[in-house]
């Protein structure tokens, strides 16, 4: 696997590589990988001649009071593991050379950009969709890989692909989650042993709300009262937010039916996680 650092270089090595007609997976990430990440890139492997996995910790996507600073990072270990799912490339610009001085046009999907994690994260998605629109457009990927972990970015990237004639695919897979069902993030590092243990009430309320749907309950305020207890459970849990729309238009659900997507949010001290089921 080859390390490439700037974004002329990786922009050489894409035109390169369309040229011969090799078939480019790509897979954007922040780095310091867990299985959620490794998922994204077996299979990228598994469709593509060619895998790039980004590395870049996007400081557009991250408010002020954020973890831009803190966020975790291990280079050493991150190319390692990607190396070993047989992806072929790693791309691991620095900051200026993704936003050189002057930089100062954004994408943004409206309205979608902000509900949910939109909320509480204003500025995010602006961030996320400008950062893959760049790295797009220097990586030509023919699919790149999402993890339905975040959910709604994986619906605001697909917008932004349909939206503006981007030509590639979207591919979106499943959640990888630890044995106790809490879903694999890089910020689940930042958990004490205690909030750790409690952090797995995001997805035992998610199974709640699946329950309750198959016994027959499926009136959104008493499904999302249910999860409430849940998390409420333990002072250690802070809710952001339970939603419940319509997993294709992020319409708000009144009623849970197959295709609704319940997503939860939930602060642990300065940690905020989420989490997601599809009825
Ligand atoms: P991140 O490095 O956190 O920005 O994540 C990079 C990609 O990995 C995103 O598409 C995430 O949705 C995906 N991802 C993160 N955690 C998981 C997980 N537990 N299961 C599947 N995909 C994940």
């Amino acid at each position: 696997m080859d390390v490439v650092r700037s974004v002329a270089e990786m922009k050489a090595r894409a035109n390169e590589l369309r040229a011969a007609g090799r078939r480019i997976g790509l897979v954007p990430t922040m780095g310091y990988f867990h299985e959620g990440h490794l998922s994204l890139m077996r299979e990228s492997v598994r469709e593509s001649d060619e895998t790039v996995v980004s590395l870049f910790v996007n400081p557009t996507q991250f408010g002020p009071a954020e973890d831009l600073e803190k966020y975790p990072r291990d280079f050493e270990r991150d190319r390692e593991m990607a190396e070993r799912t047989g992806a072929t490339i790693l791309f691991a610009p620095e900051t200026r050379d993704v936003y050189p001085e002057g930089f100062r046009t954004y994408v943004r999907v409206e309205a979608w950009s902000d509900l949910m994690c939109g909320v509480t994260r204003p500025i995010h998605f602006r961030g996320v969709t400008t950062v893959c629109c760049k790295l797009f457009n220097i990586v030509r990927p023919h699919r790149a890989y999402f993890g339905q972990k975040d959910a709604q970015q994986a619906l605001i990237i697909r917008r932004m692909v349909l939206d503006l004639d981007m030509d590639l695919e979207v591919i979106v897979l499943p959640i990888v989650r630890e044995e106790n069902g809490l879903a694999m993030s890089s910020r689940n590092k930042y958990l004490g042993p205690e909030e750790r243990r409690e952090a797995v009430r995001l997805w035992k309320s998610l199974c709640e709300a699946r329950r309750l749907h198959e016994t027959g309950v499926t009136d959104a305020a008493a499904v999302r009262s249910e999860m409430e207890k849940i998390i409420g459970g333990t002072p250690l849990a802070r809710l952001d937010y339970i939603e419940m729309m319509d997993a294709v238009t992020l319409e708000k659900a009144v009623v849970l039916k197959p295709g609704t997507l319940v997503a939860v949010a939930v602060f642990f001290g300065g940690t905020r996680l989420i989490d997601n089921i599809v009825i």
